[in-house]
């Protein structure tokens, strides 16, 4: 009963693939009713047909994170249901890995207008709706080991994520008079179908030298992190950064 998401309402951007599909389905499985945000919506169609078919429930809901009047939209679509996130997990992200001298102002655009204003239009217009509705809830941003550790050729990615983890911790101290909890998990490398062949080569074994396991994480390692915090069970806990990353150095 700790962890049971039965009653909540829970939005997750970047929902159409790795690991936000991933996180939809486990807190579907949970218990909440799920809404499922991304700009590849035939994608999100067929997530809530799966969510459906163990008798969960979830509803898809275009999303542009890097524009505030699509968030906005979002969560207006949300209200029109009668229903308010409690639960949000701002797992929208972008990469581009090149060397710091190659990335251009597009390059850096692109990863900071995703990761970091994206994720802080996310948290905001949430917040502004629970005020509104005198609701708590819980807050979880995903920003990744590399928002505290260095590794080439990801300089705006780098620099992207450590911002999330330090406005969440802002975000936790000004929203606590709201009965808001605002957290960040910091994955490791997750293997999905996006990186596979990456870390299974000469290149991902090298990386795998840093991990004290020996082994990337798999998407279900989040499973118990995300629910922790989800969840009554991390209910004392606010402006934590958690890694899952099998002690990567
Ligand atoms: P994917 O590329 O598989 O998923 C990224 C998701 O973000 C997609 O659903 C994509 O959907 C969505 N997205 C991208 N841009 C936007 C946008 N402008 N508006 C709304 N949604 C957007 O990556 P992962 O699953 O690997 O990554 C998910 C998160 O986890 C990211 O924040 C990433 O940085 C982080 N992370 C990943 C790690 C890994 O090893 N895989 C390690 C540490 C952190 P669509 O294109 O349909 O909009």
């Amino acid at each position: 009963a700790l962890f049971n998401l039965e009653g909540r309402t829970a939005l997750v951007t970047g929902a159409s693939s790795g690991i936000g599909h991933h996180i939809a389905l486990t807190l579907a499985q949970a218990g909440a009713r799920v809404v499922v945000a991304a700009r590849r919506v035939d994608r999100l169609d067929t997530l809530v047909k799966e969510i459906e078919l163990f008798g969960g429930h979830a509803y898809a809901v275009p999303l542009d994170v890097t524009s505030a009047a699509s968030v906005s939209a979002c969560f207006d679509a949300i209200e029109a249901q009668g229903l308010v996130a409690d639960i949000i997990v701002s797992n929208a992200g972008v990469t581009v890995a090149k060397p710091a001298l190659e990335q251009t102002e597009q390059d850096w655009d692109q990863v900071l207008d995703t990761n970091l204003k994206g994720c802080w239009l996310v948290n905001t217009e949430a917040a502004r709706r629970l005020v509104k509705q005198k609701q708590p809830g819980s807050i979880i941003n995903i920003s990744s080991i590399l928002g505290e550790r260095v590794a080439g050729a990801v300089v705006g990615y780098s620099a992207s994520k450590a911002g999330v983890i330090q406005f969440t911790k802002s975000l936790a101290l000004e929203f606590a008079r709201y009965g808001i909890r605002v957290n960040a998990v910091l994955p490791g490398y997750v293997v999905t179908d996006l990186n596979s062949d990456f870390l299974a080569s000469e290149a991902g074994k090298k990386l795998e030298s840093r991990i004290p396991f020996r082994r990337f994480c798999q998407m279900s390692d989040m499973d118990g992190p995300i629910l922790l915090l989800a969840s009554d069970a991390g209910k004392a806990m606010t402006g934590t950064s958690l890694a899952v990353d099998w002690g990567h150095l």
